[in-house]
């Protein structure tokens, strides 16, 4: 069976006991962490939540956070704790980035997939989302900022369907749509389910 395949479905919970025995390090998830930064770039979250409790501590470290909710701040991606592929809080980082994994890292954690493997994903879908990334160029400005990635591919796959139901789709939004839509699954794949394919996949069945 090819390897990548496991990659469809739900990501495994790593236990502890798991992956001792597995022999996955730290070290491992770091090397691989350290080659990859795409979670800290606003590829595949619009923010990362910030704890109240931590939030004077990060911004003490010159890093403004914004409300979400009552209790909650967020700190906007990409990241501006981000240095090259290296987290320049990383001590301080918010709990959400302590615990996420994505699911290429957990393949790497239970021993599903070896470091080397794990490595050789990263480096394809770097590839594969090159043509996303240029797109970072031409996004609209939202409040003096551009959206990230992440946030413009949601926005745009829901402004394609809102002109598909109107009969106003053209050519070239259809064309675009179905790779923003690539781009989509490719994330849900490798990285994190979002809960997105389901909506937008009758759009896209209709389009293509
Ligand atoms: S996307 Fe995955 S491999 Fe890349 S830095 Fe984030 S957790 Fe690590
Ligand atoms: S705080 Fe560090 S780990 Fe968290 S998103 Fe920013 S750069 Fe990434």
């Amino acid at each position: 069976m090819n390897n990548r395949n496991r990659f469809v479905g739900k990501a495994p919970k790593i236990k502890k006991k798991q992956r001792a025995v597995e022999g996955a390090t730290d070290k491992d998830i770091i090397t691989l962490c350290t080659q990859c930064a795409l979670c800290c770039k606003g590829f595949f979250f619009s923010c990362v939540r910030v704890d109240r409790r931590k939030k004077k501590k990060i911004e003490k470290l010159g890093m403004p956070t914004h409300k979400i909710t009552h209790a909650d701040y967020a700190l906007n991606q990409p990241c501006s704790g981000l240095s090259g592929e290296a987290c320049t809080i990383y001590a301080a980082r918010p709990e959400k980035c302590v615990e996420y994994h994505c699911l290429i890292a957990m393949q790497v954690m239970v021993g599903i997939i070896n470091l080397k493997h794990g490595e050789k994903i990263i480096s394809d879908v770097k590839k594969q989302i090159q043509w996303f990334s240029k797109q970072t160029q031409l996004m609209p400005i939202k409040n003096g900022e551009r959206l990230n990635p992440y946030d413009f591919m949601h926005a745009y796959l829901k402004k394609a369907r809102s002109l598909n139901k109107k009969g106003k789709l053209s050519k070239y939004d259809n064309t675009y749509a179905i790779r923003v839509f690539e781009y989509l699954k490719i994330i849900d794949r490798y990285f994190r389910k979002t809960g997105l394919i389901g909506k937008y996949a009758t759009f896209i069945k209709q389009i293509r």
